[in-house]
């Protein structure tokens, strides 16, 4: 993430940048500037600055890190732990990150274990980043002999450690509680909260989990100070965002873009419109598990809350366009055969719930579906949704369905009367 939002398509070149190149362009900056500061200054500066995290919640990144105990009695070992588990379907912004800018990362990661004070920190990678955690080793490599990471600091008398830790693999590491389980060994199933894991995380010390993009727009925040980091938005929320666009577009990629930039601005500008005469007959706004939203949503602004009071989630940020010739059914069947598949198995509405959904959608589908099928997966939404379950992996599984029926309903009739698929 550069000092101006970019417009580029960051997934057009597949280059690292080296330590030489991050250093000559003010690169680590930030980090020297933190280094100087008092953490509690720092936190208070993220928070003031309204940095949301970028995984897909958008919970103020400062007030999570004020969660964290501090003072004499407080444990001496804390942890940062950065989730690079992106596994959510449509999202491909923080293996761009980590590929094209490691020592971003690096230097995002050292500014957060000190503010919270963890002379420790982790990256836990989905398995299958081979290139991004290759680079990344390098990175830390690179840091550590140019004295940004390690010990003794910039002579500050902190020390800071990184270890990259490969995922074995499953969707469900991506959520923070199921990813500490699985970065000590254990089964990766989500932890019971409270206690949370700022008060009690890996290995039962405090600990925050942030995401790769929200830690990368540390070094800039801290640079440039609080008010040009909210100035760099358009809409309600602080900053720059990393929003991208898949599906039958022209241009299909990431941009570095304001905060509440217009949604038919990502995709008529910089993904360049729908390809070869096809409509926009949806979108799902930030992945897979976010709900669908329509054509007339195309100028609200990429803001969590302006998106939240359409109906849907921001999630993270990258928007999957449905167009007119492509069979909502069988879009919506195959997100949720994915989501039956990644389920950890921990909880019944899940584990034998959505394989019910997926037997239910692929009747349909097929055009051996029923009217009652409808009401039926309408139900079996609400048996998984909010509340019903350990997790948020099925409710949000639930959310393209239960919106596709909304936006959708004619096509799912369309199935059943016809006996067949219509796109087919
Ligand atoms: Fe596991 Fe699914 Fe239950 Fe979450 S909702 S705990 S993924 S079974």
């Amino acid at each position: 993430m550069l000092t101006n939002p970019l417009t580029k398509n960051i997934s057009s070149e597949n280059i690292a940048a080296t330590i030489e190149q991050y250093v000559e362009n003010d690169g680590y900056q930030g980090w020297r500037k933190a280094i100087t500061m008092v953490p509690d200054s720092i936190i208070n500066e993220v928070k003031d600055a309204g940095l949301r995290g970028r995984g897909g919640a958008g919970f103020n990144t400062g007030l999570k890190w004020s969660f964290v105990p501090r003072g004499e009695d407080s444990p001496k070992q804390k942890y940062i732990v950065c989730n690079a588990d992106e596994m959510e379907p449509g999202a491909f912004k923080d293996r761009l990150l980590m590929e094209r800018d490691p020592h971003l990362l690096l230097e995002g990661m050292a500014i957060a274990a000190y503010a919270i004070g963890a002379s420790h920190a982790y990256i836990f990678i989905r398995g299958e980043y081979h290139l991004a955690a290759n680079r990344l080793e390098q990175a830390i490599d690179e840091a550590k002999q140019q004295g940004m990471i390690g010990e003794n600091i910039f002579d500050s008398g902190f020390n800071l450690e990184i270890c990259l830790h490969r995922s074995a693999g499953n969707y469900i590491c991506g959520e923070e509680t199921a990813l500490l389980n699985a970065l000590e060994g254990k089964r990766a199933i989500p932890r019971a909260k409270p206690p949370f894991p700022q008060v009690s995380g890996l290995w039962g010390k405090p600990t925050v989990v942030n995401n790769v993009e929200t830690l990368c727009n540390l070094p800039h925040l801290i640079s440039h100070g609080v008010e040009w980091y909210k100035n760099l938005s358009r809409g309600d929320d602080a900053g720059s965002k990393i929003f991208g666009v898949s599906g039958k577009v022209n241009n299909p990629g990431a941009w570095e873009l304001p905060m509440g930039t217009p949604i038919r601005d990502i995709i008529e500008q910089h993904a360049g419109g729908m390809k070869d005469g096809l409509q926009l007959k949806g979108i799902l706004p930030g992945g897979g598990s976010t709900d669908f939203l329509g054509p007339d949503h195309l100028d609200l602004p990429m803001d969590y809350d302006v998106i939240g009071k359409a109906g849907s989630r921001m999630g993270t940020g990258t928007i999957t366009v449905l167009d007119d010739k492509t069979c909502p059914v069988g879009l919506v069947l195959n997100l949720t055969q994915f989501f039956a598949r990644e389920s950890c198995g921990w909880c019944t509405p899940c584990r034998d719930g959505l394989p019910w959904a997926v037997k239910i959608l692929e009747r349909i589908e097929s055009g051996q579906g029923t009217k009652e099928d409808l009401e039926l997966l309408r139900e079996q939404c609400e048996r998984i949704g909010p509340g019903n379950t350990f997790c948020a992996l099925a409710p949000g599984a639930a959310e393209p369905i239960q919106s596709a029926l909304k936006l959708f309903e004619q096509d799912f009739i369309d199935h059943i009367e016809g006996g067949c698929c219509p796109y087919k």
